[in-house]
């Protein structure tokens, strides 16, 4: 299966994507987490990528089709994967395609998330976690038991630079311009599918695997 995730920030699509890559047994593959790790290790593309992602803009398309190049060069794709946050302009859809071109394997199916901006901004503006054990928690859905300690640790909790209700904003202005002209690209071919993401995630998981099992061969 050679699945892409679309969706604004905060749709629940990273959580889906992890979920169904481990229940088939495919990479999750997220330019978000890929390019968090290259500023963590304070690579060539982690410099110049770390102040764009604190301001919630878009990493510019050189350089996140890199770091996808090498990411398909690992060498795990083969029986598929879940692309979570990528292709996030044209410019990457293209550049995707002839990547997938070259080894003859094209998308399958584009799922898209549909969440209305409120829920957006509730969900990310609450998001916070623990620098040391990295424990994920929310300030009305998953609180803590002291506020902002971590229940276990008691380390002060942290919230993503980027998480910040003007961030949020700015990242949800990128995904209106730049993200959705994706997806009339993808729906020439018939290959679009959108699920509700505002009802709990089981049920969203339920929809995903049905819309994944209509339309996608076993390959
Ligand atoms: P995410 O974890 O998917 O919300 O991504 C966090 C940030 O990483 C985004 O706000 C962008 O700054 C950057 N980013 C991730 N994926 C891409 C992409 N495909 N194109 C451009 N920037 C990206």
């Amino acid at each position: 299966m050679r699945l892409i995730f679309v969706g604004p920030p905060g749709s629940g699509k990273g959580t889906q994507a992890k979920r169904l890559a481990e229940r088939r047994g495919v990479p999750h593959i997220s330019t978000g987490d890929l390019l968090r790790d290259a500023v963590r290790r304070g690579t060539d593309v982690g410099k110049q990528a770390e102040e764009i992602m604190k301001a919630g803009k878009l990493v510019p398309d050189a350089l996140v089709i890199r770091v996808m190049e090498d990411r398909f060069r690992s060498g795990d794709c083969e029986k598929g994967f879940i692309l979570d946050g990528f292709p996030r302009t044209l410019g990457q859809a293209e550049a995707l395609d002839r990547m997938l071109e070259r080894v003859r394997m094209p998308i399958q199916v584009v799922v898209l998330f549909l969440v209305g901006d409120e829920a957006v901004l509730e969900r990310i503006t609450g998001r916070r976690s623990c620098p040391v054990c990295q424990t994920p928690y929310h300030t009305r859905f998953v609180p803590p038991r002291i506020p902002d300690r971590c229940d276990r640790d008691g380390a002060a909790l942290v919230q993503r630079p980027d998480d910040s209700e003007e961030k949020v904003r700015v990242r949800l202005e990128k995904y209106r311009e730049e993200t959705e002209a994706v997806i009339p690209y993808y729906e020439r071919r018939g290959l679009v599918r959108r699920i509700d993401g505002e009802v709990d995630p089981d049920r969203v998981f339920e929809a995903l695997e049905k819309a994944v099992e209509e339309s996608s061969p076993k390959s």
